[in-house]
C-alpha cells in the first residue's frame, strides 16, 4: 500500500502544472490533416466531453475528424445530452489510419478496449490524460497528473490553438469539469476560474449537473436499498485505516442504467469509519464472475497504486480495475493488497 504524504496543496499543484510542455501537441494539432478522438471503454463525461470538444476546435480548423469509443454499443443516455454528438461514430467504422490519433482520459492502451489497434494506423498518436497511472503510450504525451480532468487539459490547448471557446465547446468542457470535481468538491486553484469562463458563455450548469449527476429513475432506490444492504466494514484493512465496500449483482441492476451502477461508490465513500472505499460490480450477467471495482480514498492511501497492483489503474483518490473470481477472493485479494 502506498501511504501519502501532506504534500497535496493546491499551491504545489499549481506550479507543477505550469511546467507541462505543450508545443509537441500543439504542433501535431496544427498540422493535423485527419484526426481521430478516442475515449475510453465505458465513456464518462470527462472523456466525452474532452473529446467533443476538441473535435469542436479541429472541425473548425477544416480537419476531418471522429470521435469514438470501444464500448458499449451506444452512448449512455445522459451523455447524449452533450452537443457535438454528430463527430460520434461506432467503433467499427473508425477509420483504420489517419493522420493523429488522439486519445482523451486514457491510462492505458487497455483503456481503448477494441480500438487499441487504431493505434498502428495512426502518423501520430497524442494522448491527453490526467491519470497518475498514465503509461505514455503515445508518441506525444500530455499528461498533467495534477489536472482535476481532462477538460481542463483541453480547454488549455484550445485557448493556446485560439479556440473560440462557445457555449457548445463550453457545455462540453464544463461536464467533464463538474463530473471529474465531484461537483467541485475536489478542487484546486483555477478550478473555479474555469467553471466562471464556461458558465458565461450562458450554458446551464445546473441542468447539466443535474442531468450528468442527479437524475435516476425510481428503481434507483430499490436497487440502493438491496446493495447497500450488501456494505462490510472491513476496521483492520489499510493498516487499521480501514476499508468500506459493497457488492453489485447484475440480477440488482436490471433494467437500469451504468449511471446508476456508478452512482453506487459515490454514497460507500462517504463511511467515516474507513478511508477506502469499494465497490465490486458484477460485469454481465452471462460472463460469470467476472467483475468491475471501483476504488475510492480520502488522504491516506493512493488506490492508483492499489488498482495498478490489481491490473487496473486511475488516480491517487479514485481508481478501478477489472477481474474475474468468486467475490469471497476478490475481497481478500484487496484487503492484501491494501496491507
Ligand atoms: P470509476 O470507479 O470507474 O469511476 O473509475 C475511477 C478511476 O479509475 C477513473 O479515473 C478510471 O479511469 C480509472 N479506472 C477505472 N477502471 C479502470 C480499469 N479497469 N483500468 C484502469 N483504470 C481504471
Ligand atoms: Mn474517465
Ligand atoms: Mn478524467
Amino acid at each position: 500500500m502506498t501511504v501519502l504524504g501532506p504534500s497535496h496543496d493546491g499551491v504545489e499543484h499549481a506550479s507543477r502544472c505550469s511546467d507541462l510542455d505543450l508545443a509537441p501537441a500543439l504542433a501535431a494539432l496544427e498540422a493535423a490533416t485527419s484526426v481521430t478522438i478516442l475515449c475510453h471503454v465505458q465513456p464518462d463525461a470527462d472523456s466525452l466531453g474532452s473529446g467533443l470538444a476538441l473535435a469542436y476546435a479541429l472541425s473548425r480548423r477544416s480537419v476531418p475528424v471522429q470521435v469514438s469509443f470501444a464500448e458499449p454499443a451506444e452512448l449512455p443516455q445522459s451523455l447524449r445530452s452533450l452537443p457535438g454528438r454528430d463527430f460520434v461514430v461506432p467503433a467499427e467504422i473508425v477509420a483504420d489510419e489517419v493522420d493523429l490519433l488522439v486519445t482523451v482520459d486514457c491510462g492505458s492502451v487497455a483503456r481503448l478496449g477494441a480500438l487499441a489497434d487504431r493505434l498502428k494506423g495512426a502518423h501520430q498518436t497524442l494522448v491527453i490524460d490526467h491519470h497518475r497511472s498514465n503509461t505514455r503510450f503515445g508518441s506525444i504525451n500530455i499528461v498533467d497528473e495534477t489536472a482535476e480532468s481532462t477538460a481542463s487539459v483541453i480547454a488549455r490547448i484550445l485557448d493556446l490553438l485560439g479556440t473560440d471557446v462557445d457555449s457548445d465547446i463550453a457545455h462540453c468542457l464544463y461536464a467533464g469539469l463538474v463530473t471529474d470535481t465531484g461537483s467541485f468538491r475536489w478542487v484546486r486553484p483555477g478550478t473555479h476560474r474555469l467553471a466562471d469562463r464556461l458558465l458565461a458563455t450562458g450554458i446551464d450548469g445546473a441542468r447539466i449537473a443535474r442531468t450528468l449527476l442527479d437524475t435516476h429513475p425510481f428503481g434507483w432506490l430499490p436497487m440502493l436499498a438491496k446493495v447497500l444492504d450488501t456494505a462490510e466494514l472491513v476496521p483492520d484493512a489499510a493498516r487499521g485505516a480501514g476499508l468500506v465496500y459493497a457488492v453489485v449483482r447484475r440480477s440488482d441492476v436490471d433494467g437500469l442504467r451504468s449511471e446508476e451502477v456508478e452512482s453506487v461508490i459515490d454514497i460507500v465513500r462517504t463511511t467515516t469509519e474507513a478511508e477506502v472505499a469499494a465497490v465490486f460490480k458484477e460485469a454481465a450477467a452471462d460472463s460469470d464472475e467476472r467483475w468491475s471495482v471501483s476504488l475510492r480514498s480520502k488522504e491516506l492511501v493512493d488506490v492508483s497504486a492499489v488498482a495498478i497492483s490489481l491490473g487496473g489503474g486511475g488516480h491517487s483518490f479514485a481508481a478501478g480495475y477489472t477481474t474475474n473470481g468468486p467475490i469471497e477472493d476478490l475481497v481478500s485479494s484487496l484487503v492484501a493488497a491494501l496491507a
